[in-house]
């Protein structure tokens, strides 16, 4: 397990990431109904290229890979911010990490969430990916379950709560990678962040 913390904009970022078997990952894929719940319930849903019902599943995304660090980024909420402003700057944080990474262990990261390249994704005006070779998918559109995941593979709960003082918000990506011998995985994080 990598357990760090660091000072960004006057922030202070948690960050925990440990190394799974993609064969015990796909253990918490729960593809139908995770797509069903974001049909019923999310305003993003078939609104991008990287959302439900558009994104694969995790098995089919990762079948190159053997192993996937998975990474956890939170912060308290600030009293001057919200939930999802402090997402927002987390999610930019999340992908600072997570794009050098990817290309220093020969891997392919999961996002943070929906991919936020443009503004408006072409897939509305039923036009190309504008950036292909950028846009990824998130572990949560692929079908896992990032709660229980986080439980056991990080040691970390992603519950929060916005009316206490301690309240924080977390992000979640992680980077699909070979080779586990060749990468001192925290001296590469330590390197970017
Ligand atoms: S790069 Fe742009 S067009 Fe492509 S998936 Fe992301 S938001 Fe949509």
């Amino acid at each position: 397990m990598i357990e760090l913390n660091f000072i960004k904009d006057n922030n202070k970022i948690n960050l925990k990431a440990n190394v799974c078997k993609n064969d015990i990952l796909k253990n918490y894929m729960k593809f139908e109904y995770f797509t069903a719940l974001c049909k019923e319930g999310c305003p993003n849903y078939n609104s991008n290229y990287t959302c439900p019902p558009n994104s694969p599943t995790f098995t089919e995304y990762v079948k190159d890979y053997k192993y996937s660090l998975v990474i956890a980024m939170y912060m308290n909420i600030p009293k001057n911010k919200n939930m999802s402003e402090v997402h927002e700057y987390l999610r930019i944080v999340l992908s600072d990490l997570l794009i050098p990474l990817e290309r220093k262990i020969n891997g392919l990261l999961t996002d943070g969430g929906r991919c936020i390249y443009c503004k408006e994704c072409a897939y509305i005006d039923n036009l190309p990916c504008r950036f292909p070779e950028k846009m990824r998918f998130s572990m949560e559109s692929m079908g896992i379950d990032l709660d229980s995941a986080c439980k056991d593979i990080l040691n970390y709960s992603m519950s929060w709560n916005s009316d206490n003082e301690n309240s924080y918000c977390t992000v979640i990506g992680s980077v699909n990678f070979n080779n586990i011998d060749k990468y001192d995985l925290k001296e590469i994080i330590l390197d970017i962040i």
